[in-house]
């Protein structure tokens, strides 16, 4: 694990020989964590490094698990280090992660002026530091954040490909019992009849200087 803790400006030979090993060593342990969330969730993971090379916030993919939207690597690596750091700026950071950034993470990055972000695989379809757009080069962009992909790309590629060939193969998805339970309740609401009803007005008094009518056109009724 020492090697982990490499300063930027070490002069470790393997640095000197390939500036970029000490991101492969990390995205190495990354693949590794988000096999471990491969099951249920898309195989993502992140870590966050501090301006010693110590990693200060980690995260991987939960939004099925929390059914949280919000749930990205990054974005739960962003919340862990900002505790840790006490701070909402990370202009001396580096986040490292397997696949790009989406447009929520890279935008969110921005706004942490995040100093640099380590990717492996790109995302032709959702990323958002050049592999369907570029918000790190965009003109709404007030940060400019030193992107480098490509780390590992072959194997974080591999694992994601894996992951939705699995997902195709599978008629449902395992999901963990707390999410089934949830979803098994959700089939149970919109089984319930959704019936219009005259909408009740309610004003304000008369002597009101702008009554303000609010109707409810609907309600819930088993
Ligand atoms: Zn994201």
């Amino acid at each position: 694990m020492s090697n982990f803790y490499e300063n930027e400006n070490s002069n470790a030979t393997s640095n000197i020989l390939d500036p970029k090993s000490k991101y492969k060593r990390w995205m190495k342990f990354i693949l590794r964590r988000s096999k471990e969330v491969g099951k249920v969730e898309l195989p993502i993971s992140a870590v966050i490094l501090d301006n010693k090379g110590r990693c200060i916030g980690r995260g991987s993919n939960r939004r099925n698990k929390n059914s949280d939207p919000l749930g990205h690597a990054e974005l739960i690596a962003l919340k862990q280090a900002s505790l840790i750091k006490n701070d909402w700026r990370f202009n001396d950071c580096v986040i490292i992660t397997n696949l790009e950034p989406c447009t929520m993470c890279s935008s969110s990055l921005i706004q942490a002026r995040m100093g640099k972000v380590v990717y492996g695989a790109s995302d032709k379809k959702r990323g958002g530091l050049g592999g369907s757009i570029n918000l790190s080069i965009h003109k709404s962009s007030h940060h400019k954040m030193e992107v480098i992909g490509g780390i590992l790309e072959k194997e974080c590629e591999l694992d994601i490909k894996l992951w939705f060939k699995n997902l195709r193969n599978q008629k449902t998805v395992n999901l963990p019992n707390s999410v089934s339970k949830r979803f098994n309740n959700l089939l149970t609401l919109s089984s319930l009849e959704l019936k219009p009803i005259n909408p009740i007005r309610h004003t304000l008094p008369d002597n009101s200087p702008n009554p303000l009518p609010i109707s409810i056109p609907y309600f819930l009724r088993r």
